[in-house]
């Protein structure tokens, strides 16, 4: 008996004793846990006080709670105190108070978990300079908060500025005096075509002629055409055509090579209301395309579908196909994929130009490919020409 009520005495200091040790674990594991929330916040401080970067934190009112000493120099004033509590848009030129819109509108709609654009802050002594702002959203005290990081590239923007107006100004240059080279090459062509005891080496040169200044007019063309989109000067006109027609003219040229065939398949009297020149364009650079990138396909399959209220229009070569990490950079501006750099000339436009023109038709454009199988490149025309923009805008 003495035993069992000694034996229940200690195992009630026993537990007493852990009771004692868990509490005191517990509390060690708390201060461990706020211990590491206080370094992971003197890591964030020093990170974003010492970044080169303008860093501010806002909230979803564009209110700027915090700034780094990066923040304060590049809008050009002398300390924090006399950012904080103010808002962004203050900093801001008028004509560009619907990019913070835009960007607080993403963001904390929960549109995307990051965002990046580029806009222009005005400095203290009224200078603009143009920045990349990124930013993410973080959840702080109950709050949804932005964290922004804005790097100043005005340097890069006016490069980027002078090379496109050099681009505008070479290629409206070069224009005239490829077209009169052109007609002139027309009027030499047709005299030793027409013309009985002409030297058959002649008339290889002057088809070789005309074939360069072909391709000489297009690559200028495609520069023009690049500045119209970054103006949002490319106007469309539009008219309701058949699309077998427009196929088979730019098929022509490389059905009369005779070393590629090309099958039509689909609907033969399928129309479709677009800009029929434009069209031809993006038909012309994506065979082209496949004859260059596929040189060793004898076949190309250019393919017309109705879809819904769509029509789909296909370019389809079974050459050596393209890797997939690079497929959603093709339709980027001057873009080219590595590998074909070297062998096979061009500027790394005819797709961005498609996917522009495409964009304003209101239809869709992209690509699917295999490695080792070929590549299909496609794009859609709606039924509806009400989603036409006529008057175009730049691309946002
Ligand atoms: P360019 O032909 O002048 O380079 P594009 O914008 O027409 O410009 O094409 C961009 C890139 O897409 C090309 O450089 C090439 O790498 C790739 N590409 C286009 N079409 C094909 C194709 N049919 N097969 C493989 N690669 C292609």
């Amino acid at each position: 008996m003495e035993d069992t009520k000694s034996l229940k005495k200690e195992v009630a200091k026993l537990k007493a004793e852990i009771d004692v040790l868990k509490s005191k674990k517990n509390s060690s594991a708390l201060r461990s846990q706020d211990e590491e929330y206080q370094e992971s916040q003197v890591r964030f401080r020093t990170v974003f006080e010492r970044s080169r970067l303008g860093n501010k934190i806002i909230s979803n009112e564009l209110k700027i709670l915090q700034v780094n000493s990066a923040m304060v120099a590049l809008l050009g004033y002398d300390n924090k105190e006399e950012i904080i509590g103010t808002v962004i848009l203050d900093y801001a030129p008028v004509d560009c108070h619907k990019d913070w819109r835009f960007l607080q509108q993403k963001l904390w709609q929960r549109a995307t978990p990051s965002f990046s654009l580029e806009t222009c802050l005005q400095r203290k002594d009224g200078t603009i300079i143009w920045c990349q702002v990124t930013s993410i959203l973080f959840p702080d005290k109950g709050e949804t908060l932005g964290y922004t990081i804005i790097e100043d590239i005005t340097e890069k923007y006016n490069l980027r500025t002078q090379r496109e107006e050099f681009i505008s100004v070479a290629s409206h240059e070069l224009k005239t005096p490829i077209t009169s080279l052109r007609a002139t090459l027309q009027v030499i062509s047709r005299i030793v075509n027409s013309e009985n005891g002409v030297n058959e080496n002649l008339r290889t040169f002057v088809s070789n002629a005309q074939r360069h200044s072909d391709r000489l007019n297009r690559l200028v063309g495609d520069l023009l055409n690049t500045t119209k989109i970054e103006h949002g000067e490319l106007v469309l006109n539009t008219n309701r055509f058949t699309l077998a027609e427009v196929i088979d003219g730019c098929c022509s040229h490389i059905q009369l090579a005779g070393k590629y065939h090309i099958r039509y398949m689909g609907d033969h009297s399928l129309q479709v209301v677009a800009d029929q020149h434009k069209i031809d364009q993006i038909l012309i650079n994506m065979v082209n395309n496949a004859v260059k990138y596929a040189p060793d396909a004898d076949e190309i399959v250019v393919q017309v579908e109705k879809i819904k209220d769509f029509t789909k229009i296909s370019v389809i070569d079974k050459g050596p196909g393209i890797p997939p990490d690079k497929l959603d950079k093709l339709f980027d501006r001057y873009y080219r994929a590595d590998e074909n750099k070297k062998q096979v000339s061009g500027l790394g436009l005819g797709l961005y130009i498609s996917s522009e023109i495409v964009r304003r038709h209101g239809g869709e454009i992209g690509v699917e490919s295999t490695l080792g199988s070929g590549s299909t490149f496609w794009f859609t025309l709606p039924d509806n020409p009400e989603l036409i923009h006529h008057v175009t805008q730049p691309a946002t």
